[in-house]
């Protein structure tokens, strides 16, 4: 069985103070590989290294970070299938859907082959006699990527591109749950010419997150992960004066309007829901139905995912693959057989899923649970799992109050036929990005993503203008030039313009 270790200044190693972690085929519930866990010891070798290579490599022009970052653009996109390989055999998702991802982290690299004009900045000639102010925007030094197991090439890759073209250094930690993509992708941006140490590969766990977020030489963290972990991320490097982006997870709405077309709703809805076994931060998880017209969305949703083709992401007509672990299958089963408990009626229930030939496989079917109100525990916690709950309102504004009062605040869509209820809810809801008929909102690379509330703790959304802005601070410069200053006496009040 083959050992996972760390890509540090170019070399992939496994140091003798490592701990070991599983990692799982999660289709078959067996161990694949270990992964090696960094002490503190290597946190602190691994940051020696990023510091030194962030001095060459930020001051590398941005012609040579661009042909870098357009080689490492080919690479991925020629090994892309590669990369759709090693994540569906740890993630479990299939092969389409693990291919998507990487596309969207690609549009992230090509959004960052644009730096030379991202980094503009700004010039005013003559703002007093003879003085110029300009701006310009420099690199921090040491970023980190934490990062979760549900998106293991395009999470990562809504960081490093970007903070990569701005001039920084970059350690990813990735989810030790499924670590082997990052592992190729590092391999990649050497292939491209990226100089060794620029990014490293950082396997571990809590203890390597800690000594990351304690290191002084780290400038900056960008997390990505549940809620509670996100916060403690947030606090513990904002003590520790480090900039921090920290995305939490999820609770994502769909609002139903009696004049959407539900045969188009049912499609969406289902692909939503149960799309990557809802294992997606933008994932809907709960369906807000509004009004009779729409009484039976849940049937037709559970209609639709009982013919959904459950089993191993590698084969290829499957569309829904397993969870990540076991605890992760237990977890949902138990959220909702507390749902049914509570009142919730299963319209299709996917507890005790089996796959022939699969049986240790930790797959849980599609499930929709209707009537569900929000004080059931299937609807206040966040699932990610292959579960869609229903709820029932009679009007607009009461759906609108029940995405607002929930505590996250990620993603949330609409399905309606008037542009009057959608400009409503767009301008309504308390949540970061908002589909319209467009179930699955995640931004384009070249906008910015991040939810509000509980889904980000930090100022920053992630990727596109606001990656740009994270990973770089302003320096303003006012400079006086001119011919001769002989006679010029300088007064000692707060300077103004003459
Ligand atoms: P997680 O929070 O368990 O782990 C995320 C990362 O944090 C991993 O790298 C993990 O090693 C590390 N970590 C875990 N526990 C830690 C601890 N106690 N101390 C320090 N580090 C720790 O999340 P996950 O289960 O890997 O991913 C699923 C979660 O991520 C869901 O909640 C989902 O909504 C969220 N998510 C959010 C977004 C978003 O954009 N907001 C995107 C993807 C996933």
């Amino acid at each position: 069985m083959s050992t996972l270790g760390h890509f540090i200044d170019g070399k992939l190693l496994v140091f003798e103070d490592d701990r070991m972690g599983e990692v799982f085929d999660p289709a078959l519930g067996s161990v694949s590989s270990h992964v090696a866990l960094a002490s503190k010891k290597t946190v602190n070798e691994v940051v020696e290294v990023a510091q030194r290579a962030f001095e060459e490599w930020s001051n590398s022009s941005l012609s040579q970070r661009t042909k870098v970052l357009f080689a490492f653009r080919e690479l991925v996109n020629r090994r892309a299938d590669d990369i759709a390989a090693l994540i569906t055999s740890e993630h479990g998702k299939v092969l389409s859907d693990a291919r998507g991802e990487v596309q969207r982290g690609l549009e992230v690299v090509e959004f960052a082959c644009g730096i030379p004009q991202l980094l503009k900045g700004d010039f005013s000639s003559q703002v007093s006699t003879a003085v110029d102010v300009y701006s310009f925007r420099e690199p921090l030094g040491v970023c980190v990527g934490i990062t979760p197991f549900n998106f293991p090439a395009m999470v990562p890759m809504w960081m490093f591109p970007v903070a990569i073209a701005c001039g920084n250094s970059f350690i990813l930690k990735p989810s030790e749950k499924d670590p082997s993509a990052s592992l190729l992708i590092a391999q990649l941006w050497q292939e491209a010419g990226l100089p060794d140490g620029v990014f490293n590969v950082l396997n571990g766990d809590q203890e390597a997150v800690n000594a990351l977020l304690d290191h002084p030489d780290v400038a900056a963290v960008s997390f990505v992960g549940s809620t509670p972990i996100a916060k403690y991320i947030y606090e513990r490097a904002s003590q520790n004066s480090k900039r921090v982006q920290a995305l939490g997870g999820a609770k994502n709405h769909a609002i139903i309007l009696e004049d959407a077309d539900l045969d188009f709703v049912t499609e969406n809805l289902t692909a939503a829901a149960f799309g990557s076994a809802g294992e997606r931060c933008m994932a809907i998880s709960a369906a807000i139905a509004v009004g009779d017209r729409v009484n039976d969305i849940g049937k037709m949703v559970a209609e639709r995912a009982s013919k959904i083709k459950v089993g191993s992401g590698t084969i290829s007509d499957v569309e829904m693959g397993p969870v990540i672990t076991g605890q992760s299958k237990s977890r949902i089963e138990d959220l909702i057989t507390k749902g049914v408990d509570q009142g919730a009626s299963a319209l299709i229930d996917g507890r005790n899923y089996k796959v022939p030939g699969y049986e240790g496989g930790f797959f849980v079917g599609p499930t929709v649970v209707d009537e569900v109100t929000v004080e059931m525990d299937v609807y206040r916690e966040e699932i990610f799992g292959p579960v869609l709950s229903v709820l029932h309102v009679n009007d607009v504004d009461s759906a609108i109050a029940m995405i607002n009062a929930n505590p996250y605040g990620n993603g949330t869509a609409i399905f309606t036929g008037s542009g009057d209820a959608a400009r409503r809810f767009s301008r309504g809801v308390k949540v970061g990005m908002i589909g319209i008929n467009v179930p699955i909102p995640v931004p384009m690379a070249y906008y910015s993503f991040g939810g509000w509330k509980n889904s980000l703790f930090g100022q920053s959304h992630i990727h596109g203008p606001e990656g740009v802005a994270f990973y770089t601070r302003a320096k303003v410069v006012t400079q006086r030039w001119f011919a001769s200053h002989i006679g010029e006496r300088a007064s000692l009040s707060f300077p103004t313009a003459k």
